[in-house]
């Protein structure tokens, strides 16, 4: 291991998410920083792995029987030098600092790769809003915004939904803000229609995971038509990837929950991802439901003793896993490989392993990171800024057509970089390398701060 990763290791003691995320991006970068005397001199891996800001608090309130809860809450501001920070809160259990830095530091690369001005942030709290009622779920985010509201704003820091985090977390959140700020911005994107959210923002992962897809798939003159797809995750990535599949004429047979998958070899239909939605959005039930409602599915609950995930050895053309971090590991990307995978884009952040993703590469399966072949839900999260920036709201066509020549762009920055470095083809290298030097360049224009 480099000295300079040694560094940064030992400087953020046991946060494994973060060191992953750190020491895939040095790899790639590492050349390019070799090259370029400038980005030594001022230390610029050194910045951009320190966050500029960590805020950590207490949130307190009170649950429907009257007792009192404390959870933690965090905001991670990783890298102002293109834009304010803007990334999203995740509401899940397992929510730490390491997770929390490892999200914002890819984002700092993905928000550049989409040509927007948009710099790098996450937050969240390790609050499970599984189980909890509409009421505790909205106590709970006003407690949360008591606290984050003072280090926020629309001109500093925007926050966005992750995982836990939806129409209606936000809708919370946001009159919370209002009512302390007493001023209407756009402080939080992924806001309802009519009250500032931008069309085709619910969708906009998904469909621009499909698109980044699409594009891949046209470099070899192929196309998602027909294609049979693995598809892990039930929640808002995974049913709008599911969705534009449908749409360009492929068959997604698979999604999952953290209580297990389900199979279905006719394929999910749009009626059948309907019930998907209803049973996830508004009844907020498990996926094995799924099942129980159509006979040609089968649910296979999680095995925590496994070493993998047998959802991962379906046979099939392509795989979207968009559910959560390291979800696919050495032996899964064996068992892709083996059932005939040959295009693998994230929808999730970080779901596939180091090690996963070397074996991918080396049998060829065209991989798109997740920093890239996902950045189309923070893309449209800028463009529902600029219209509330305006004031003035776009068609659904209006912002689809956008996120679509987005995601061209950043597909083909990708390739380009990829080139320029000598790894040709090389959509992992292309986009640490493609977000890296637009970052660098401005960290270096703006001086050592
Ligand atoms: P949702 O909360 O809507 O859905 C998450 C899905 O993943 C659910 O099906 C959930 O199952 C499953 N899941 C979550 N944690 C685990 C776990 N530890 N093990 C197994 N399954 C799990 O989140 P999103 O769809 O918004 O986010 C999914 C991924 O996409 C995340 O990695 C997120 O960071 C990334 N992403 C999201 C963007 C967005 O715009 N929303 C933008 C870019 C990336 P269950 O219901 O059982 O918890």
């Amino acid at each position: 291991m480099s000295s300079l990763l040694k560094s940064i290791f030992d400087r953020n003691p046991g946060e494994s998410e973060f060191h992953q995320a750190v020491e895939e991006v040095y790899e790639t970068v590492e050349k390019v920083i070799k090259k370029n005397p400038q980005y030594q001199k001022a230390k610029i891996f050194e910045r951009m792995t320190e966050p500029e800001r960590l805020i950590s608090f207490r949130v307190t309130w009170v649950d429907d029987k009257g007792d009192v809860q404390v959870n933690k809450g965090y905001r991670v501001q990783m890298n102002s030098a293109i834009g304010p920070y803007k990334g999203g809160l995740r509401f899940h259990p397992s929510v730490n600092p390491s997770i929390l830095k490892f999200l914002a530091f890819e984002q700092i690369f993905k928000n550049a790769l989409t040509g927007l001005p948009m710099g790098g942030g996450k937050g969240g709290s390790d609050f499970n809003p599984k189980g909890k009622s509409d009421g505790e779920v909205m106590r709970f985010c006003q407690a949360f915004m008591s606290e984050l509201s003072k280090h926020i704003g629309h001109r500093l820091d925007v926050p966005a939904g992750d995982i836990g985090v939806g129409g209606r977390e936000i809708g919370y959140m946001f009159g919370a803000y209002k009512k302390m700020q007493n001023e209407f911005t756009g402080v939080l994107t992924g806001k309802g229609q009519g009250w500032g959210g931008s069309l085709i923002r619910p969708e906009a992962t998904g469909y621009g995971l499909v698109y980044f897809a699409q594009n891949m798939l046209a470099e070899q003159n192929d196309s998602l038509n027909g294609k049979t797809c693995l598809v892990s995750g039930s929640g808002n990535v995974a049913q709008f990837a599911m969705k534009k599949l449908l749409i360009l004429g492929a068959k997604p047979v698979t999604a999952s929950d953290s209580s297990g998958y389900i199979y279905d070899e006719d394929g999910i239909s749009s009626e059948k991802l309907d019930f998907i939605m209803e049973l996830k959005n508004e009844k907020r039930g498990r996926i094995s439901e799924y099942a129980d409602k159509f006979k040609s599915a089968k649910f296979f609950a999680n095995d925590t003793k496994s070493d993998h995930n047998p959802m991962w050895a379906i046979k099939a053309d392509c795989a979207f896993p968009c559910a959560t971090q390291n979800e696919i590991n050495i032996k899964d990307a064996k068992n892709l490989i083996a059932g005939g995978v040959k295009l693998l884009a994230e929808g999730a952040n970080m779901p596939t392993m180091s090690d996963a993703i070397v074996e991918l590469l080396k049998a060829g399966v065209n991989y798109a990171p997740g920093k890239a072949s996902n950045a189309g839900g923070v893309a449209t999260s800028g463009l529902e800024m600029v219209q509330n920036y305006s004031g003035i709201y776009w068609t659904r066509e209006e912002v689809d057509t956008r996120l679509r020549e987005i995601m061209k762009g950043i597909h083909d920055s990708c390739l380009q970089a990829s080139k320029e470095y000598g790894m040709d083809g090389n959509y992992q290298a292309g986009a640490n390398i493609a977000g890296f030097v637009k970052v660098a360049n401005a960290m270096v224009a703006q001086g050592i701060i």
